[in-house]
């Protein structure tokens, strides 16, 4: 494994540097003194639009009939997205957790409020038919307006115990039928589709799972209510109903063919092993910014001769690096093609501890500084507490890592 970033990837780490401080902290900011998400016309989104960003990481070609870029402009904008990306083509998990983490750093709620797929994407790369992939990604390619995916899988009944998902879904002539209740999808309301998990018989277990895009205004789609949070404010975690909803049968992710044996719950697994490091490089952003504002505090209020202080604010330290190199790991076997399911485990479970312990220390020494309510320190200590729980908590990743440690099956 090569920890040593290349060009490309430090330049795109500078320009986010630079957007982090110009915009993404700002309206993070924004978005939490008003308590709610930036609404999806808010003029930040179009820029980032126009910067060339809310892009899919699937770069097209699978497709028989898609003969590439007809215009010269089209493909100017191919062979430059080409270049920009053509370090990430075989490493797209390890780019994709060491930009994650920096934009985690200047705001995670914005990182996650930045159009694009979202984490709808990885289950249709993992489970998607060509045709699938065209039909869902391909507008994500070169969006002509800010266009957002959603991931809906938890239920008030079904949260870390994924098998127990009761939003049901029964074939009807050409189409499916689906009926439930969702929770906490990010971004869900303002998606032009959402992947739907759904049973078609409980009793199958997790052999009867499907997956299903289900597109913005199909009837039965509806009750969208964006849930309160304690903190990452910027974007929206929304509850919805599927009540009788019709989707298409070319819609259900992966074709009938690749519904044998346990396709649907392997596919969200296959998801999370490269959505969990992700939320880890995340968590490592979050505690960097707890930590440098705690320095800054320390330094500006003489805290640094406190020999405890420095141990403490060097233990943080330590404890993010080892992190960082955790999601990286994972992420660079992700991209060996390798199994990684214990090691994306152990980053979802190390990450967010040592971010939580990075803002619990900052509100600590800041004392009542940080607790007024109006620094960035309490509120990087309300955001890194999701981070957690989200992707399977950290105490359910520690269930699956004991479980393999003496050699019983993760389920
Ligand atoms: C900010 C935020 C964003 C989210 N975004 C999304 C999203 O986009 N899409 C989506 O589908 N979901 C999303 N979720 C939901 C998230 O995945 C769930 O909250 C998570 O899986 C935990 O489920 P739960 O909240 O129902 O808790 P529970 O499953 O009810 O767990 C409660 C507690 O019990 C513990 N526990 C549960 N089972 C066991 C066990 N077997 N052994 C030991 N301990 C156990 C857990 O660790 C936890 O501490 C989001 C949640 C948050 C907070």
């Amino acid at each position: 494994m090569n920890l040593a970033l290349e060009d490309a990837l430090c330049n795109r780490l500078a320009r986010i540097r630079a957007l982090g401080a110009a915009r993404i902290r700002p309206v993070g900011l924004e978005a939490d003194r008003a308590g709610a998400p930036l609404p999806p016309d808010h003029p930040f989104f179009a820029e980032l639009v126009r910067l060339g960003l809310g892009r899919t990481r699937w770069l097209g070609g699978e497709d028989p009939d898609d003969a590439g870029p007809t215009t010269t402009e089209a493909r100017r904008e191919r062979s430059e997205r080409d270049e920009e990306t053509r370090g990430e083509r075989g490493s797209p998990s390890f780019t994709g957790v060491v930009l994650a983490e920096e934009l985690a750093y200047w705001d995670r709620g914005v990182a996650v409020a930045f159009p694009g797929p979202g984490l709808g994407e990885p289950p249709i790369l993992a489970m998607g038919t060509p045709e699938q992939k065209q039909r869902f990604l391909g507008p994500f390619r070169a969006p002509d307006r800010p266009r957002w995916g959603s991931f809906a899988m938890t239920e008030p009944g079904a949260g870390s115990d994924v098998a127990a998902i009761r939003t049901a879904c029964r074939r009807d002539g050409a189409d499916w039928v689906l009926d439930g209740d969702k929770s906490f999808a990010a971004n869900a309301s303002r998606a032009d589709w959402i992947v739907v998990f759904a049973t078609c018989d409980p009793a199958l277990g997790r052999a009867g799972h499907r997956a299903f895009v289900v597109e913005r205004g199909t009837p039965g789609l509806g009750d969208f209510r964006i849930e309160r949070k304690m903190g990452l404010e910027a974007y929206e975690s929304t509850s919805f109903t599927l009540r009788g909803c019709r989707v298409p049968a070319a819609n259900l992710l992966g074709g009938e063919e690749r519904q044998s044996g346990r396709a649907g719950f392997k596919g969200a697994m296959q998801s999370f092993n490269a959505t969990r490091p992700m939320i880890g490089a995340m968590a490592v952003g979050i505690g960097r910014a707890a930590l440098d504002e705690t320095l800054a505090f320390a330094r500006s209020h003489d805290r640094l001769g406190d020999p405890r202080v420095r141990d403490r604010l060097e233990r943080s330290r330590r404890k993010l690096q080892a992190a960082r190199l955790l999601c990286w790991r994972a992420a660079w076997l992700a991209d060996q093609q390798r199994p990684n399911v214990l090691e994306a485990s152990m980053a979802k479970a190390v990450a967010p501890q040592a971010a939580f312990e990075a803002a619990a220390l900052g509100m600590e020494l800041l004392g009542e500084e940080g607790g007024r309510g109006d620094h960035l320190i309490e509120k990087l200590f309300r955001d890194v507490k999701a981070m957690d729980i989200v992707e399977g908590t950290g105490q359910i990743q520690r269930v699956l890592m004991a479980r393999q440690l003496v050699g019983l099956p993760r389920d």
